[in-house]
C-alpha cells in the first residue's frame, strides 16, 4: 500500500484517472474526479477521488485542506446533477479496515436515490 503522492501503476484508481482502465466519468475538475461505483448500493452511487495518490483520509495533512474541500464540492455537483440536491444524499469516507475501506486511494462515496438507514451497519 502507497501513502506518498505518486501514481501508483497498481492502484486501481490511480489507472482510472490515468484512463487505463474504463469507468462511467461524472465530473472532473482540476485536483478530482468522479465516477460510478462498479458496484453500486443505491440507485445513485459514485465516488469522488483526487487525482493525486492519497492512501486514506487519515493521510490528508493541514496543507490538503483545499483538496478535501474541493472533493466535496465535486460530490455536492454530483449530487446536484443526479437530481439529488433537494432529496438528500449521504457522502461516506470509510476510513481504514475496520470501517470497510477496501481501495487505499481516498475516495468519497455519493449515494442517494433510495431513503437511507441510520445508524450504518
Ligand atoms: P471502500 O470499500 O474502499 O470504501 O469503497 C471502494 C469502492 O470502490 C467499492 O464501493 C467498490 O464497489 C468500488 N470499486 C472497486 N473497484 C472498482 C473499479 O474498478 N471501478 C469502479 N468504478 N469502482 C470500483
Ligand atoms: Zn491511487
Amino acid at each position: 500500500m502507497s501513502s506518498g503522492r505518486d501514481a501508483d501503476p497498481a492502484c486501481i484508481f490511480c489507472r482510472i484517472v490515468r484512463g487505463e482502465i474504463p469507468a462511467q466519468r461524472v465530473h472532473e475538475d482540476a485536483s478530482t474526479l468522479a465516477f460510478d461505483d462498479l458496484n453500486p448500493q443505491a440507485p445513485v452511487h459514485v465516488l469522488v477521488v483526487p487525482k493525486v495518490h492519497v492512501a486514506t483520509v487519515a493521510d490528508l495533512t493541514a496543507e490538503d485542506g483545499a483538496l478535501a474541500g474541493q472533493m466535496v464540492l465535486a460530490a455536492n455537483q454530483v449530487a446536484r446533477a443526479k437530481g439529488l440536491a433537494e432529496r438528500g444524499y449521504r457522502l461516506i469516507w470509510n476510513c481504514r479496515e475496520e470501517a470497510g475501506q477496501s481501495v487505499f486511494h481516498l475516495h468519497l462515496h455519493v449515494l442517494g436515490g433510495r431513503a437511507m438507514k441510520w445508524p450504518p451497519g
